[in-house]
């Protein structure tokens, strides 16, 4: 590993300027996915800028009913807030199937939304990848590939995003706050991310020396009745090969409302809007969510070793929507 700086400020003027003012410097939540890096060559920082001393660790309510969170909370105490579990619990459920204990007292909200692929040439200095040096190549197509993306990916790049944290708040519409060298910005978080197209180094449509803040939950009363369902490899301590956020609303066997977001398929979060569309005021039938998640995955470009991907996902769609009839 590199030589580096190490600064920890306790107010945001201050971490804003330090990183403004050093060429290399990153922030630093709590360095699970940073620090591996780091060991692995792969980031190369001069100097990092702990944020885990800003005023950032809380879970508040907002005044339109939603949840506020901030960047600095870890991903532990997340995933066991009561308002959480109890008003958005397909949250609490995908933080909990992320990693271990151990590490979820570590990990922020913040390094969550901004850990990197776990594609193995990006992590492999040795190989060429776009994401890591552009113009290199993408070994993945032509080599492994089996968790990399159905949905999303281009020609330079296939690379899945790793978060399960990210798909649960893809379908709650969360609200990423930022500040960025030309002041706070509020930031959707379907317009957080990118997709690779030419660019596959660039992830997010944060600025350079952008701090992350906090994360807003809007209002969703029948977001209570909501589920994460995450396939791996092993039991625990796995990333997701396939997963699916679902938030439904149903009444007198009619779908109302409904949110989707699917895991590890696509280099975002991945808001099945289709499926949603293709549910609303229909029947709340497996008929019906099978051709939900059939109107969602005909856009899927498998690839020769991760076609398995679609039947596990639309598997995933169909019994996670009657898990939420049943409850409802
Ligand atoms: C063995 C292992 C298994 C794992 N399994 C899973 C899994 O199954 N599912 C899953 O979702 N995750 C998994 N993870 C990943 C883990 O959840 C992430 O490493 C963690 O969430 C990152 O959070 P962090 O605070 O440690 O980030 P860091 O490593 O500190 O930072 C990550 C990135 O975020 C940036 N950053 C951090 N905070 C801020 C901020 N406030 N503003 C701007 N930039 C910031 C950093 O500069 C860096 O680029 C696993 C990790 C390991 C090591
Ligand atoms: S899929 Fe993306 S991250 Fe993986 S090797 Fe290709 S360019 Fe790199």
């Amino acid at each position: 590993m590199k030589e580096f700086g190490y600064e920890r400020p306790a107010h945001p003027t201050d971490a804003l300027a330090m990183i403004a003012g050093v060429a290399g410097a990153r922030f630093l939540g709590g360095g699970t996915n940073l620090v591996d890096l780091m060991k692995l060559g792969v980031e190369t920082p001069a100097v990092l800028i702990d944020v885990t001393a800003l005023p950032y660790d809380f879970v508040t309510d907002d005044a339109d009913g939603g949840l506020r969170v901030g960047s600095g909370t870890r991903n532990s105490d997340l995933a066991a807030h009561l308002a959480v579990r109890r008003r958005y619990p397909a949250l609490a459920q995908a933080v909990l199937a992320g990693a271990s204990g151990q590490l979820r007292n570590m990990a922020t909200v913040g390094g969550n939304l901004l850990q990197r692929t776990r594609c193995p040439y990006f992590q492999d200095v040795t190989k060429p990848c776009n994401k890591r040096v552009p113009d290199s190549g993408c070994p993945a197509r032509d080599g492994e590939h089996h968790n990399l993306a159905i949905l999303g990916g281009s020609d330079l790049c296939i690379a899945t995003n790793p978060s399960d944290m990210a798909v649960a708040l893809a379908a709650f519409d969360a609200v990423v706050f930022v500040e960025e060298p030309a002041g706070p910005r509020a930031v959707p978080i379907a317009d957080f991310y990118r997709l690779p197209a030419d660019e596959p180094q660039r992830e997010t449509t944060l600025e350079p020396g952008a701090l992350i803040t906090a994360v807003a939950l809007p209002a969703l009363p029948w977001a209570a009745n909501s589920r994460y369902r995450k396939a791996r490899e092993r039991a625990s301590y796995s990333f997701a090969i396939g997963s699916v956020a679902v938030a439904l609303d149903v009444a007198d066997g009619m779908v109302r409302d409904v949110r989707i977001a699917l895991g590890a398929v696509a280099p975002i979060p991945w808001r099945a809007y289709r499926a949603e569309q293709s549910l609303r005021g229909q029947p709340a039938t497996e008929v019906a969510f099978r051709e939900a998640a059939d109107a969602e995955l005909e856009w899927a470009q498998p690839l020769r070793d991760n076609r398995y991907k679609v039947p596990l996902v639309r598997n995933l769609m169909v019994r996670t929507l009657i898990e939420l009839v049943q409850a409802s």
